[in-house]
């Protein structure tokens, strides 16, 4: 009986120090993304970190806009010409997108890539104003035609489409809900910008940081949260600076140009898909507008950086 409860104890002790929580930083979709999640079979969160991995790449096989073999680039290179059929998954986010568009008045805008192809951050490239002003008139979500059995068909030659603003969001959130249906209930996942929550850390919340827009090495602000999303859309992410003018990756679809206001915004809410479009759209609305537009939104909350990088809490927020 002694003996028993020895090693039943020594048993107890032995897999507490296993450690329960499972780790992974990986590079996909362009960005770097990390997951950690607690379970105490160490087989099986093996294999679900592979799966969430393979769940990105397969987000990233299907929308990415430089695999050529991807669906989105068949649509870039032929929707102007035929109706071409696409998976439900890219037509549900595609109408999604639509959806989002609708909502924010045009400043979400998936065909802002008509003119986002020109700008190469990277060779600080960018449109030169005549061709700024012709690619400009591409930019318009309503030509991108959703039709019956999932056909999608762009209105005119030269319009081009980028899921950059929202499918990363979706992966993270595809990603959760594969978690989620393994029966694990502790878990961080998150992708560039865009973060998803499973639960709590165990006992304690999660502890969430919002970079500071203009110090790599410091944060604006840390966030406990459990069991919600939070996305961040900042002009310090990817951008160039020429003639003390930044250029970067959030384009206002009515100049074509880089988005100007704000430094960064983040959106808390419980859908990752939304909360990034969400994040790049109230980036672009600008600080009035964009409180506006979430306030309307009862489940969702946003925390914006002004270009004095004075902070910006939504009603939900501020009153905590
Ligand atoms: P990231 O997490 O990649 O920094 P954000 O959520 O901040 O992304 O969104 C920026 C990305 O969204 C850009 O890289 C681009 O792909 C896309 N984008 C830029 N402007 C718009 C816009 N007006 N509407 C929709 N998507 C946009
Ligand atoms: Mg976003």
């Amino acid at each position: 009986m002694t003996r028993l409860l020895i090693t039943i104890i020594s048993l107890l002790i032995s897999q507490s120090a296993y450690s329960q929580w499972h780790r992974l930083p990986f590079e996909t979709m362009g960005t770097s993304a990390y997951v950690e999640f607690y379970s105490q079979d160490s087989d099986t969160a093996a294999q679900l970190i592979q799966q969430v991995q393979a769940e990105f790449e397969r987000i990233n096989q299907l929308m990415s806009p430089y695999i050529a073999t991807s669906e989105l680039s068949r649509l870039n290179t032929l929707a102007a010409t035929e109706n071409i059929t696409v998976s439900t998954e890219l037509f549900q986010l595609l109408s999604r997108a639509t959806d989002i568009s609708n909502q924010t008045a045009g400043a979400f805008d998936i065909t802002f890539a008509s003119i986002g192809f020109y700008y190469d951050y990277r060779q600080h490239k960018k449109p030169d104003p005549k061709v700024l002003q012709q690619a400009k008139q591409l930019i318009n979500y309503k030509s991108v035609l959703l039709l019956a059995d999932n056909k999608v068909r762009y209105a005119k030659p030269g319009v081009k489409v980028d899921l950059g603003g929202i499918a990363k969001g979706y992966a993270v959130e595809q990603a959760s809900l594969l978690l989620a249906k393994a029966g694990i209930q502790h878990a961080l996942i998150t992708a560039g910008g865009d973060t998803r929550l499973l639960g709590d850390k165990r006992g304690l919340p999660w502890q969430v940081a919002i970079k500071h827009p203009r110090q790599d090495d410091r944060f604006a602000a840390q966030l406990p949260l459990m069991d919600t999303a939070i996305s961040t859309s900042g002009d310090y992410e990817r951008f160039f600076i020429e003639d003390g003018i930044r250029y970067h990756h959030i384009i206002d679809p009515s100049t074509g140009k880089s988005s100007t206001g704000l430094l960064s915004v983040s959106v808390i809410g419980a859908d990752t898909t939304y909360t990034d479009a969400l994040s790049t759209s109230l980036f672009v609305l600008g600080l009035e507008q964009g409180m506006q537009l979430i306030e309307r939104l009862p489940e969702y909350e946003a925390i914006f950086i002004d270009a004095a990088k004075k902070m910006h809490f939504s009603s939900g927020l501020a009153q905590q």
